[in-house]
């Protein structure tokens, strides 16, 4: 299997009434990519400019942060052209890795604009450095910007940041400084196609904690009535829980539980709303995860003192 390393820049509205008129947000101008091995050596780069067809002005802080030429996007291919020449040189078999969670985000809705066919019809399975940087190197919560996790690795700055080429190949370096194999057990989805059906929804298990992704559902009530979703079995073995505290919400976006396994003790649950990329359709993100006596208390502070 293959990696691929890949990063987008886009532009957007150069003006609010520019902005208003069009149904894309970010229009990707530049597609850069690396191609590393099963061993993560390089094998081959992609890299190629887009002629833009929405925003015909470059948006001033776009503009300042890549430093692209608009006069230099004249001669170029056009988006579907571009992203269909990209994916036939991604081959068959390979997990995409990008820094932040957005290029594939970015990606799908640009080729939906340009009613290409599908990436893929449900989430896809991918690694998000900025994430893998912060599990091996911080403290898995902070995300740092690229040329942060670069000086912290004492890579050599040789190319500008913010140009697709350049990001990617600084991502892939990154990648090669995780030596822990274990690092890249922490895959991520991206959510921009969600689950079909209820048999199609997501149950991931990590060395931690477990991950569920719900279908759609119409609205935040329609998903907080599912059983699925507010199940608290054990996520190590499956056995009923005892609640300690039910599930609640000071803001109704985030719900909290604490329950108890026979076997595995204390269990925090939280529940994520979440809105569809596509439509008005909500979804839910579950993590289980075992709970230390501090990590209750703080949930029992948060069920007691609302804010
Ligand atoms: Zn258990």
């Amino acid at each position: 299997m293959n990696y691929i390393v890949l990063d987008l820049e886009w532009n957007q509205a150069a003006d609010l009434k520019t902005k208003q008129e069009n149904t894309l947000v970010f229009e990707i101008i530049e597609i850069g990519a690396v191609k590393l091995d099963k061993d993560k050596n390089r094998t081959g780069t992609f890299h190629e400019f887009i002629k833009p067809q929405v925003f015909r002005k470059m948006n001033e802080m776009t503009g300042e942060l890549v430093h692209i030429n608009f006069e230099q996007l004249k001669n170029c291919r056009k988006f579907p052209d571009v992203a269909d020449s990209f994916l036939r040189w991604c081959g068959e078999d390979y997990i995409f890795c990008t820094w932040g969670n957005l290029d594939l985000l970015e990606l799908q809705r640009n080729m939906d604009y340009y009613n290409m066919t599908s990436l893929s019809q449900k989430p896809i399975v991918y690694y998000d450095i900025q994430k893998l940087f912060s599990i091996a190197f911080e403290d898995k919560k902070s995300r740092r910007t690229l040329e942060y996790a670069a000086d912290y690795l004492k890579i050599s700055k040789d190319n500008a940041f913010h140009r697709a080429d350049a990001d990617a190949i600084y991502t892939a370096k990154i990648i090669k400084r995780i030596k822990d194999e274990k690092i890249f057990h922490n895959y991520s989805y991206d959510t921009y196609r969600l689950p079909k059906s209820r048999k199609d929804e997501i149950h991931a298990d990590f060395d931690d904690y477990a991950k569920y992704i719900s279908r759609p559902f119409t609205d935040k009530k329609d998903a907080m009535k599912d059983k699925e979703v507010l199940s608290t079995q054990c996520f190590i073995c499956g056995k009923n829980t005892r609640k300690k505290i039910p599930w609640f919400t000071n803001n109704s976006k985030h719900y909290y539980t604490i329950v108890s396994c026979p076997d595995h003790g204390l269990i925090k649950g939280k529940i994520r709303l979440r809105k569809s990329a596509v439509n008005d359709s909500v979804y839910v993100v579950k993590t289980m995860k075992q709970a230390t006596q501090e990590m209750a208390a703080d949930i029992a502070g948060k069920y007691q003192h609302p804010h």
